[in-house]
């Protein structure tokens, strides 16, 4: 397997072209099932969100403020362990979109027709914006579902919206969302693994290391 930083070489250097050409052939089109942005029987809606997209969120005009870290996101729980309270702890990397009681993303809504909305819609993280594909490189995230289709580097995975007609501008559209999260997964992934440092959280609690270093649960660095 390659490394990291080679990985994030050939991320560099995805044509656009190329990965608008695969996923016209793979063809997509959002059915606004909320498939994707909701939970599955036991598990809660898990996809990735880096420390910039909690803020851009945390700042965005739609909301005034209404929403805090806490509010948007939640310690990837991979890793972390549940103590006898109930509570979980230990150390995680990355976070994930914060879920609601329903296990769904903290930002989808349904009408009372059960149509699905984002109403993060324009500031939605890159890992939304290129569902259902990702690219097959080492230390890039896989998103939710199986990959069942793929061309060229591009995968795409569970959706019924695959197989669609999309136009030549929304396939370029996503193709460089898709070449801009590759890299920014990379270079995330590369910066947690240069700044690790182990930091023994006490019971009950979750230190959560990003490329800026490790933060309590709240999004503030650990040595504040
Ligand atoms: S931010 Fe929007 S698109 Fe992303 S999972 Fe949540 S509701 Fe779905």
């Amino acid at each position: 397997m390659q490394s990291l930083d080679a990985e994030l070489e050939d991320a560099r250097r995805l044509a656009i072209d190329d990965l608008a050409d695969a996923i016209e052939s793979i063809g997509f089109e959002c059915t606004r099932c909320g498939a994707c942005c909701t939970g599955e029987a036991e598990d809660d809606h898990t996809a990735t969100v880096f420390p910039d997209e909690v803020r851009d969120l945390e700042e965005s005009d739609e909301y005034d403020g209404d929403y805090d870290w806490r509010d948007i996101a939640r310690p990837m729980p991979y890793g972390l362990s549940e103590n006898e309270a109930g509570d979980l702890e230990g150390e995680t990397f990355e976070w994930a979109l914060q879920t609601d009681d329903c296990g769904d993303c903290t930002f989808y809504e349904e009408d009372d027709s059960g149509t699905g909305a984002c109403t993060a819609h324009g500031d939605r993280p890159l890992i939304c914006q290129t569902y259902p594909f990702s690219v097959a490189l080492s230390g890039t995230s896989q998103p939710m579902g199986e990959a069942v289709d793929e061309a060229g580097v591009v995968r795409a995975h569970e959706c019924e919206g695959l197989g669609r007609d999309i136009s030549r501008d929304d396939a370029e559209d996503l193709a460089r969302a898709l070449k801009e999260r590759a890299v920014r997964e990379l270079e995330e992934a590369i910066a947690v693994r240069d700044e690790y440092e182990p930091a023994s959280p006490a019971p009950g609690e979750v230190v959560v290391h990003d490329s800026e270093g490790p933060k309590r649960i709240d999004g503030t660095p650990l040595e504040e």
